[in-house]
């Protein structure tokens, strides 16, 4: 019933410290050949139907008295009747732990001068101070009561796990709340029903919020459908769902549809910005006990947590996280939950990552699938979701005309594939590197002219990093670029243009708007870098609707298999 798990590119992070760096040479773009004159396929260790299938890790040796231990294993996650099938992992070129851009693969995107992103009322994300001091996570003693200011707060946020600071939201905010400074953990609130088992920035919101849920229902029908088809047989009963994950209105549809089926739900922020305070209360006075709200500080972030968790008379039997947060944190804390629990929904490729540590470890002792591994999810989350997002995110933060314009896309996996078709649409001139020969293949056959990126550096007004790859645009790329031309990632985190290379004396800095930074050479050639070499579309635009409905629905019928399984 358990699907299998990508491969550790990352190290676990555990919770008192941030996640080591992954070493390794950077990939070589290589698959140059003339335009015109087919593909000469580049060296590639290993050919990409050797990608395919990740093997399964071995079965835990570690796990609680009476608890079954499937660990991460390979299946097609045996699906409720019902439930939408959704294909399984064997597509899945991301889970395989032997291609090269996977062993680069850097998950550490706490360190070096990044900036924290902070969602704004338009749904853009923004930085935080750039000042802010990384403090140590130590030991977890949980000394909740003492409480940062908002500043430190703000600061407090560093050692969170990446999943907890890379926002996914596309939050707009009806109400700004930021004037009222108090903590939510300071106030005493309760629900039309009388409730206070909750813990949200301002109750009062509840009507805005529900405004929000109503508007992301129309755009979820997947979800809707699940909700109409099964509510009558209440699946769900019995199961007890501890949940971490972006607080946003689509959010709320999942968990208003897991509780329609008959489960019943806490739920956690696994990001500490990207909290839609509105839907949060919204979901509280529907009584649901949510514990998070805009701007918590690392302390609350681990207070909502607890809070979700360490409740009396009530234990989780199934966990759905984003980014594995909370289920290390009960993993840490109270180990003798899993004895109860069915079964870890993951979200995140990180989050999966940590699981499959915890696999390799033989102290993972419970099913956990993969929300990645479903072929549905990964082709909207990548393919679709970049190609629409790459335009919005590249126009919110240069206001640019696209038509002959000369971009190029490093990667043409399923997000360079993305990138390229919405550019290639509005005119641009759109060449490619790859270093698998058959991803560089395809791009040959869609029309994209296949370059090693030396050779058109000097020339294009954009460039675009789609590989999972690190230093896939280094130093040297950068002093060759024209004056102007705009660089940004959409790949993995922001490790694939080599950013710390620029914070070198002789360049300037200079930030022209919210994500956008202008580095000046010293004879005046400027470069614009945007959102400092991090994720552009989770930075800079927002991320459709239908695309987060796949994924909740993907996640409702992993519960539900869950729930179903003996
Ligand atoms: P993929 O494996 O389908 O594609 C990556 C491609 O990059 C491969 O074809 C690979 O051969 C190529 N590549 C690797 N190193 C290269 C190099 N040095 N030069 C040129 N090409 C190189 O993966 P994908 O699904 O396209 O995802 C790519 C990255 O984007 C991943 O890190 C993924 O986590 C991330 N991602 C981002 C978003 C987003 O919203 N921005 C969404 C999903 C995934």
């Amino acid at each position: 019933m358990s699907v299998q798990v990508a491969a550790p590119a990352v190290e676990l992070k555990e919770l008192s410290g941030p996640m080591d760096k992954a070493a390794g040479p950077p990939c070589e773009p290589v698959t140059a050949h003339p335009p015109g004159h087919g593909v000469a396929a580049a060296p590639c260790p290993l050919p990409a139907t050797e990608r395919e299938a990740a093997p399964a890790p071995s079965s835990c040796s570690e796990r609680p008295p009476g608890s079954g231990c499937p660990g991460l294993s390979s299946s097609a996650a045996g699906l409720p009747p019902g439930a939408a099938k959704v294909p399984q992992a064997s597509a899945m070129k991301r889970s395989d732990p032997h291609h090269p851009q996977h062993r680069h693969r850097d998950g550490n995107d706490s360190g070096g001068a990044a900036a924290e992103a902070l969602v704004s009322p338009d749904g853009t994300v923004s930085e935080a101070p750039r000042t802010v001091k990384k403090i140590q996570f130590a030991d977890q003693k949980q000394e909740f009561n003492k409480r940062p200011t908002k500043i430190g707060r703000r600061s407090l946020s560093r050692s969170i796990s990446q999943s907890s600071t890379d926002s996914y939201s596309s939050a707009a905010s009806y109400t700004d709340s930021s004037d009222d400074e108090t903590s939510p953990r300071d106030k005493q609130q309760k629900n039309s029903k009388g409730s206070s088992d909750f813990c949200v920035k301002n109750i009062k919101q509840a009507e805005f919020g529900r405004r929000e849920i109503e508007i992301a229902e129309q755009e979820m029908p997947a979800l809707m459908a699940l909700r109409k088809r099964a509510q009558g047989e209440k699946p769900l009963a019995g199961a007890k769902i501890v949940g971490c994950t972006h607080i946003t209105a689509q959010t709320a549809v999942l968990m208003e549809t897991l509780g329609a089926l008959g489960a019943q739900c806490r739920w956690a922020a696994c990001n500490i910005y990207s909290t839609l305070n509105e839907v949060a209360a919204a979901l509280a006075e529907s009584g649901f006990p949510v514990f998070a709200w805009k701007g918590e500080s690392e302390d609350d972030f681990w207070w909502c947590i607890d809070r979700c968790v360490n409740v009396e008379g009530w234990q989780p039997n199934m966990i759905l996280d984003d980014g594995g947060d909370l289920t290390h944190w009960i993993y840490k804390k109270y180990p003798n939950m899993f004895k109860k629990i069915k079964g870890i929904v993951e979200e995140s490729v990180t989050g999966v990552h940590r699981l499959y540590q915890l696999s390799k470890a033989g102290k993972l002792c419970v099913p956990a699938m993969n929300v990645n591994d479903s072929v549905t999810k990964q082709k909207f989350d990548n393919l679709y979701c970049c190609r629409e997002s790459i335009l919005d995110g590249l126009k919110r933060t240069t206001d640019m005309m696209f038509g002959g314009k000369q971009v190029v896309v490093c990667g043409y996996g399923e997000v360079g594939k993305g990138c390229c078709a919405a550019l290639k649409a509005m005119g641009s001139i759109v060449y490619v590197t790859e270093i698998d020969p058959i991803c560089a293949l395809q791009a040959c056959m869609d029309g994209f002219r296949l370059v090693k990126l030396n050779e058109v550096i000097r020339q294009v007004d954009i460039v675009i990093t789609c590989t999972g790859n690190k230093n896939v645009v280094t130093r040297e790329h950068l002093d060759r670029m024209k004056n102007s031309c705009i660089v940004c990632n959409m790949g993995h985190s922001n490790t694939e243009i080599d950013v710390a290379s620029l914070r070198t004396p002789e360049l300037t800095w200079e930030r022209v708007r919210s994500q956008v930074d202008h580095v000046i050479w010293p004879d005046g050639k400027r470069i614009v870098l945007l959102a400092e070499g991090r994720l552009l579309n989770l930075s800079c635009s927002t991320v459709p609707t239908f695309v987060l409905s796949i994924t909740a629905t993907t996640q409702a019928s992993r519960v539900w298999a869950e729930q179903e399984a003996p």
